[in-house]
């Protein structure tokens, strides 16, 4: 459903008319994210600043329209896809930068890209650490509304930790600031409610970031197993033994061959799976950590251990692992990449149950695992003109979230909610848990005018599910 001239006009006149894009093609382009859902985009905006976000939502309320905000789209659970008619607001010109080096922090603008923050402040020796493998093309505003994480939150934390205010757009069109650069600022945490609303209750529009010096030393290891067993169980004793990682991620053998004949970094095909650990400090530390891990390692028969030998080298193999779901476009033209929590002690069953789920589907599967906190990556590769792919495909992921609840674990590890786990969320929330979150929701958004039936399922107080499409609006 398009938007009517009059509305289109109007929303031109706030951001410029090249800044609004209401043809069949933008819309049908935008009404996707990166996950498997597609929506319905009425028209979409592409503001520059915080006042023309305020408009927009103004503008929206007046005539009874809802406002999904979206940033690079990068997001796997239809989070910025409108379900209904809506104007889809995209952030990607609000990308301004203003970093102050002397408190290590920066306002930037939800649009900037993961990665050119830290390419950015390279040079003053300090970095944003959350780093989504998704990092070269996710806005910061993304990273916020999902509180995303990333192979080095193991030790850093995700996107929560590192946010320390957050300017948004409400649903009456007013902008605000919740937190401050104080250490210990006063008031409801309001920040902290932000991070990882989904876009559900407001618009945010910049964000006070904290950004970390850069590690004086780094040793990246890549570590090969004959079976997830051992390293499993390295996983666990590499924990328990106090050494933090800043990364722990795990590949099995399927994603290994994918990624090694995509990006030849010389990865160990016949292993049953590789961790790949990164440990930072100090020059006299690391080696003694990475010494640790290799020890452990070997104790869990571990084949082959390799150090990154420079800075050419761990890149390379950082690249394999970051470009393990482009590597997918090798086996199949569309991807299902899921993303639960268990606990790390369940790694080796979990796997093992996702292995004969994929076997009795007929299924592809591969698995990316941030293994030092348990969070699992299962990505089914598809055909999705196959209806019979699609609905094994929908019906394994299911089970996938049955099995990682039933082994203690949560519904998502960092992707977030979106459409996509919506009706799943009874599975971990009581109605009273789902009441009070609906209670808060309905504080910031009366009318269910900020990206409405994300988050929580019908049937929760608010009045996502009773929105009416107003008369007039809509070609
Ligand atoms: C190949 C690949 C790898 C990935 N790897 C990771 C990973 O390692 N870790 C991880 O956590 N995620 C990962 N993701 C998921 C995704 O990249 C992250 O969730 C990312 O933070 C989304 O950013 P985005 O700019 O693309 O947001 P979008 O997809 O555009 O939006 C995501 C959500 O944020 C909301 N939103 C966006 N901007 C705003 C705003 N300004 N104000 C309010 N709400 C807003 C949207 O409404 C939507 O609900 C990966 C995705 C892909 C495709």
């Amino acid at each position: 459903m398009g938007l009517s001239n009059a509305l289109v006009s109007e929303l031109a006149s706030i951001v410029g008319a090249e800044a609004v894009k209401s043809g069949d093609l933008d819309r049908h382009l935008y009404s996707k994210d990166a996950g498997v859902i597609r929506g319905e985009v009425s028209v979409v905006v592409l503001p520059r600043t915080a006042r023309q976000v305020a408009s927009i939502v103004r503008t929206a309320v007046a005539h009874g329209l809802a406002v999904v905000p979206r940033g690079a789209g990068t997001g796997l659970t239809g989070g910025a896809v409108p379900e209904g008619p809506a104007i889809l607001l995209v952030t990607t010109r609000m990308d301004q930068v203003d970093v102050d080096a002397a408190n290590r922090t920066a306002w930037v603008g939800p649009g900037v890209i993961n990665l050119d923050l830290s390419n950015q402040t390279a040079s003053l020796g300090i970095h944003f650490a959350p780093d989504p493998s998704s990092q070269a093309a996710c806005t910061i505003g993304g990273n916020v509304a999902n509180n995303s994480g990333g192979p080095h939150c193991l030790a850093e934390g995700s996107t929560v930790n590192h946010v320390l205010a957050v300017e948004f757009v409400t649903a009456g069109g007013e902008i605000v600031v919740a937190g401050s650069g104080a250490p210990d600022p006063p008031g409801l945490d309001v920040r902290g409610v932000m991070v990882g609303s989904e876009g559900t209750l407001g618009i945010i529009t910049r964000i006070l970031v904290k950004l970390i010096p850069n590690p004086p030393a780094i040793r990246t290891l890549l570590i090969a197993f004959p079976e997830v067993r051992g390293a499993a169980a390295t996983v666990t004793d590499v924990i328990a033994s106090g050494v933090v990682p800043a990364a722990l991620e795990m590949m099995d053998q399927p994603l290994i061959r994918a990624v090694e004949n995509f990006v030849h970094a010389d990865l160990p095909v016949d292993a049953a799976v590789v961790l790949l650990a990164e440990v930072v400090g100090h020059e006299a530390g690391v080696d003694v950590e990475a010494e640790l891990i290799e020890r452990i390692a070997t104790d869990h028969g571990a084949f082959q251990l390799r150090r990154a030998a420079d800075a050419d080298e761990r890149e390379l193999l950082w690249k394999a692992r970051k470009s393990s779901f482009g590597a997918i476009a090798q086996i199949a033209p569309d991807y299902y990449l899921h993303d639960t929590v268990i606990p790390r002690t369940k790694l080796v069953e979990v796997l093992e149950q996702i292995y004969q789920i994929a076997e009795r589907r007929n299924l592809v599967v591969l698995n990316t695992i941030h293994a030092g906190d348990g969070n699992l990556h299962p990505l089914f590769a598809f055909d999705a003109s196959d209806p019979e792919a699609v609905t094994q495909v929908n019906q394994a992921a299911d089970e996938i979230v049955e099995i990682s609840i039933a082994a203690g674990g949560v519904l998502s590890g960092e992707h977030g909610i979106g459409q996509e786990k919506r009706d799943l969320m009874h599975l971990v929330f009581s109605p009273v848990d789902l009441d009070a979150q609906a209670r808060l929701r309905d504080a910031f958004d009366p009318e269910a005018t900020m990206n409405p039936k994300k988050i929580l399922p019908a049937g929760a107080r608010c009045f996502d599910f009773g929105r009416p499409i107003p008369e007039g609006a809509w070609l």
